[in-house]
């Protein structure tokens, strides 16, 4: 039977804090943890640079409109800042902080060399005809040009930003420099530069992590269910990853752009992700009515997180498991694979804990795809090409060494796996920073 029901989008409980606060709060703990001096905390929980500025775009229709962008670097004592640019209807500069320092404590985990920055723009692209994306990705590298390149700050794609846009993006920046740096991006077409695997890095890479979490708990891969919160890049990927090694996934969930609600959709015995994937655009929204047809039956868009499930894999935003909600997450959940960034607040983290809720955090679990950009970089940088087998066993290799390396760290001190993970990455950082003499 399809029931057909409305949902709102799920939002932070009111008991939960923003999510910058959020993080230098965990920064704190950590930075307590590991007896940081004074001046290593200044310089860590804070951004080291922030650039904020307006994009004037002539539109279609001949009028102009100003939009306005935002680049946080947050730390580039281990290498060159590194992080996506989103489009960012909601456009909060608190939330680009949060991301940018995450992903600094996220290349140090994979051990990358590279520090952590994020960008946004505000505005959502499928109000915009394409020409009108197009020069608002100009406008935002234009206003950058200066603070980004190979050696200084990589951009990438993000929530709602694609291979499209990174092309243009790459295109502006070399016509201003007048030379030829396909290192300044990643995450970019193939012909121009791009790494093969890279589109599916973040996805598959979870599951690899996922895969070492599950042989922690002694659970058999190929027996185990998930549902998954969104089914854009990441959730499609892991999807397919989950899948490929024996897992079923009961219910995914993403945004209905045209009724502006989220949508679960679920199907007995498992959703098929390559027929979903065919009804669903570049967005990560599914079609409904067709849906329907395949015999999907359509649920509450928050109905992904109290599924009877082995594992839930939230895939789509920050701020989804909350203080609020946390309690509808069933007693069969074992697992929760953060595939987006921030997805589970404060809170809700500590219920699950005490739960025995093994919580796999953003930075570890969805680092396939900083870690794949990098690859990216290096191939670019040296003038090589590497084909995708090479690029997702190199993929494999790494992510293992940073689970392992984090997974020893929790067991040695006791704690959850994202306060190692931080503790880790952390330490890494503020080493980098001494022996800078920064601090
Ligand atoms: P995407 O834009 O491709 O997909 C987002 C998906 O989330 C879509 O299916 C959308 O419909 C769904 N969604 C949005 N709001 C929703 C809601 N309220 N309820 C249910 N579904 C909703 O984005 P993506 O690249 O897959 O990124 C997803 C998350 O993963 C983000 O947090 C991003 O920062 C993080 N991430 C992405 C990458 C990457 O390589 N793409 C790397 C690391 C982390």
């Amino acid at each position: 039977m399809t029931t057909l029901v409305t949902s709102h989008e799920p939002r932070p409980a009111a008991t939960d804090l923003n999510p910058f606060e959020t993080a230098t709060q965990q920064f704190d703990r950590i930075a307590e943890r590991l007896g940081l001096e004074t001046a290593a905390r200044d310089l860590l929980r804070a951004p080291m640079r922030e650039f904020r500025f307006q994009i004037p775009v002539r539109m279609d229709d001949g009028t102009s409109r100003v939009f306005r962008g935002v680049r946080v670097q947050h730390n580039d004592a281990r290498g060159p800042c590194k992080g996506g640019v989103r489009f960012s209807p909601r456009g909060s500069v608190d939330e680009v902080r949060a991301l940018a320092m995450a992903m600094t404590w996220k290349c140090a985990i994979a051990d990358l060399p590279l520090g952590g920055a994020k960008g946004s723009i505000e505005c959502d692209p499928r109000t915009l005809s394409l020409r009108e994306q197009e020069q608002v990705c100009r406008g935002w590298v234009r206003q950058m040009a200066g603070n980004l390149g190979p050696d200084i700050d990589v951009p990438a794609p993000d929530v709602m930003s694609s291979a499209q846009h990174m092309a243009w993006m790459l295109d502006e920046f070399e016509t201003v420099h007048r030379s030829r740096q396909p290192g300044f991006i990643t995450g970019k077409p193939l012909p121009l530069g791009g790494s093969a695997g890279r589109a599916e890095a973040t996805g598959y890479g979870a599951i690899a992590v996922l895969r070492l979490a599950l042989e922690h708990l002694g659970l058999d891969p190929s027996r185990v269910t998930a549902s998954v919160q969104g089914f854009g890049n990441v959730a499609q990927h892991a999807i397919r990853a989950f899948v490929a090694r024996g897992g079923s996934v009961t219910a995914v969930s993403c945004w209905d752009h045209k009724e502006r609600v989220a949508y679960t959709y679920t199907k007995r015995g498992g959703i098929d992700v390559d027929q979903l994937a065919r009804i669903t655009d570049k967005y990560g929204s599914i079609d409904m009515v067709h849906a329907i047809d395949l015999g999907y039956e359509v649920l509450p868009g928050d109905a992904w997180l109290e599924q009877a499930v082995d594992i839930l894999i939230p895939a789509a935003l920050e701020g989804q498991i909350t203080a609020q909600n946390v309690a509808r997450v069933t007693p069969r959940v074992k697992v929760i694979l953060e595939g987006a960034n921030g997805p589970t607040t404060a809170i809700a983290d500590a219920q699950l804990a005490r739960r025995n809720v093994l919580v796999v955090p953003d930075v570890l679990a969805n680092a396939g795809g900083v870690t794949c950009s990098y690859f990216e970089q290096v191939q670019n940088n040296s003038g090589q090409l590497w084909p995708r087998e090479e690029v997702l066993a190199k993929l494999d290799a790494w992510l293992t060494r940073a689970f392992r390396h984090v997974a020893q760290t929790a067991a040695r001190e006791q704690i959850a796996l994202r306060e190692a993970a931080y503790a880790v990455a952390v330490g890494r950082v503020a080493e980098a920073c001494t022996l800078r003499g920064w601090v």
